[in-house]
């Protein structure tokens, strides 16, 4: 190792003003400059080094071996003018050696120490915060699982056609997997996964280099087409695009079907902003959702009505959810030999802005969409417990309590820890029956193996809801322990005229007799379906306008001053909820 001379120092400290520097201090300070991380140089005017610690020795060693950039003559050269120059410099240097890649930020800076002109240079390894700053980088602009852009390169892209081309004429594509949440609970993460990455390739393919094709979240993708002539050009492209996606995808060996739906906007004319052209695809997207996906729209103005408008259903269940607007309608499941009502459902209903009461099926999947399903559940279970006196009274005190949970809150297991815990707060769990469909049990969720455990650890019933509708076989009612299966009324009505439906209802019912789970038949709604079922089953059990609508147990309540003031706020529930009479002595009374 180069290093300068005592002399040289104690001529520097005098320069300044400082006492001598000591030969012990000497050693100390070169032992210390020995140890430090940072690599440390002096050079004199030739470009001698004349003094290198070890840092700065490994460092050079491996700018002597380095690939990328090559020759050392050259960085002498540059440390020469550096020198020269007479100003500090800070520089960050970039070493390839091989597959590795260092970075050093150096800072030197000219000195004159005795009258020489002598350049001290101290860098410091940032190799890996660069590398972290890289990685940092990519993630931001590309997406990890499919190495596609993300939403920010193609919002960039998007925002620098609309500012330096006002005549350029592009199209944004909104796309989304359909079901995919289906395809992730019943195959599995890893091919969920997996199955995004093939999907992307296909969708990638015949892009030119000015398309960009880019993930913007778990299964939605954008793509920009620039430039295009037309529509034509658009959906003759994007048609193509979805033909591909119908051959099988084979994923660890799963044969999978996929396709996507596609919402369509176009510069200028659906929006001048990155931001409106992508919301204008986003709703023209839904609209092939609801129509049945798989096909792509084009945004137009009524779309965006109608996503007004379903903005505004939004919003006003928020409020009703906060403001507990909610209230139950409770409907008998009756013995259909002696019209004796075994339990009873609750059925929730919501009285909106104006007073109005509205059915489940206009809210209950924009709350689960919405996350507010929980919520509401709780808010069922609360008033079956302040109404248990009544319930008692009206329906007797044994009568088993119904309340709907969705498929999604099902396989919810945190939900339903809390749930059943809530449950059992009430003091009589054992009244209770949770009604789940068929896909609760039969996507790969928690349901099954953990939920149910849980349930059935505090006597809670299980109850199979619209059985037949959904994606379960006759098979699969093998493998699921519920106590109570509900037939779906759509094989219920008229079924005295329909040998198609009477076959189906034999095997249901031969199944659940086997599996030891009670038959109910759902929606009777007439003498001829109840008749059907009483001479040609075994069904026991129904429930179905025929013996009783859904009632509001405030109607049941003797007319108190409270008690009218409230019917009066349920004046404007639908026609087919009223009052009804009960006789618990009797059974049930039509
Ligand atoms: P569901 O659980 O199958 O409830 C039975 C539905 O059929 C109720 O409709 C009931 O009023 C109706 N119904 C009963 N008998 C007849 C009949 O004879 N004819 C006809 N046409 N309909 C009959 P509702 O109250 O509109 O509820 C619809 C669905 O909303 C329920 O179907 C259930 O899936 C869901 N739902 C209701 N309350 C809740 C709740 O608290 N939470 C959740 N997650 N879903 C709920
Ligand atoms: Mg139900
Ligand atoms: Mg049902």
């Amino acid at each position: 190792m180069h290093s300068l001379t005592r002399n040289d120092f104690q001529a520097g400290a005098a320069a300044t003003g400082q006492d001598d520097i000591s030969s012990n201090e000497l050693r100390v300070l070169r032992d210390l400059l020995q140890l430090l991380p940072a690599g440390v140089t002096v050079q004199d005017e030739q470009g001698q080094f004349i003094l290198v610690n070890e840092a700065a020795a490994s460092q050079l060693q491996l700018a002597a071996s380095a690939t990328q950039p090559p020759p050392v003559d050259e960085r002498h050269a540059a440390n020469l003018d550096l020198l020269r120059s007479g100003r500090p410099v800070v520089l960050e240097e970039v070493l390839s050696c091989g597959a590795s890649k260092y970075v050093f930020l150096t800072a030197h800076r000219p000195v004159q120490i005795a009258g020489r002109n002598l350049l001290i240079s101290a860098s410091t390894d940032i190799s890996e915060q660069k590398a972290f700053e890289d990685q940092l980088f990519r993630s931001a602009y590309y997406d990890e699982l499919t190495s596609l852009p993300t939403r920010r390169v193609i919002e960039h892209r998007v925002n620098g056609l609309i500012r330096d081309d006002s005549q350029s004429h592009f199209a944004l594509a909104f796309l989304d997997v359909d079901n995919f949440k289906h395809i992730n609970d019943y195959y599995g993460h890893a091919i969920g996964d997996a199955l995004l990455v093939e999907l992307s390739k296909r969708l990638g393919l015949a892009l030119r280099d000015t398309d960009i094709l880019s993930r913007i979240s778990g299964d939605e993708f954008l793509l920009l087409l620039n430039p295009i002539s037309g529509n034509d050009e658009v959906a003759e492209f994007i048609h193509v695009m979805q033909e591909r996606l119908k051959a099988p995808f084979f994923i660890e060996e799963s044969e999978i079907f996929a396709s996507t739906s596609i919402g369509v906007s176009l510069y200028p004319v659906h929006g001048r902003s990155y931001e409106a052209l992508r919301q204008n695809a986003d709703i023209a997207m839904y609209r092939v959702k609801n129509n049945g996906k798989g096909s792509i729209a084009f945004f137009d103005n009524s779309m965006e009505r109608e996503a007004l408008a379903r903005m505004k259903i939004e919003q006003s269940l928020r409020l009703a959810i906060l403001e507990k607007r909610f209230c139950c309608a409770f409907q008998a499941k009756v013995d259909i030999r002696t019209q004796e009502v075994k339990g009873i459902e609750a059925l929730v209903r919501l009285r909106d802005d104006e007073g109005v009461i509205q059915a489940p099926g206009t809210f209950i999947d924009l709350a689960v969409e919405l996350g507010l399903i929980d919520e509401l559940t709780f808010l069922v279970l609360a008033e079956i417990v302040k109404s248990i006196d009544l319930i008692n009274d009206t329906f007797g005190p044994t009568a088993t309590i119904s309340i709907n949970v969705a498929a999604k809150q099902a396989g919810n297991l945190e939900f339903m820890r809390r749930f059943a815990r809530a449950i059992e707060e009430t003091g009589f769990p054992k009244r209770f029956m949770i009604e789940v469909t068929e896909d609760a049990f039969v996507t790969r969720t928690h349901f099954q193996d953990e939920i149910l455990p849980i349930l059935r650890g505090i006597g809670v019933g299980i109850s199979i809801d619209d059985f037949g509708i959904g994606y379960s076989s006759l098979s699969a009612l093998a493998d699921i322990t519920a106590d109570e299966i509900k037939i779906d009324r759509s094989f219920i009505t008229d079924i005295h005229q329909r040998p198609r439906s009477q076959g189906i209802l034999r095997a249901i019912e031969s199944l659940s007799e086997a599996l030891g789970m009670t038959v109910i038949a759902e929606g009777i709604e007439s003498y001829e379906e109840l008749t059907y079922l009483q001479a040609a089953t075994k069904i026991r059990y129904a429930q179905g306008y025929y013996f009783a609508k859904p009632i509001f147990l405030e109607d049941l309540r003797p007319a108190t001053p409270v008690a009218s003031e409230s019917r009066a706020s349920m004046s404007a529930r639908p026609a087919q909820e009223g009052r009804q009479s009960y006789s618990r002595a009797s059974g049930f009374r039509r």
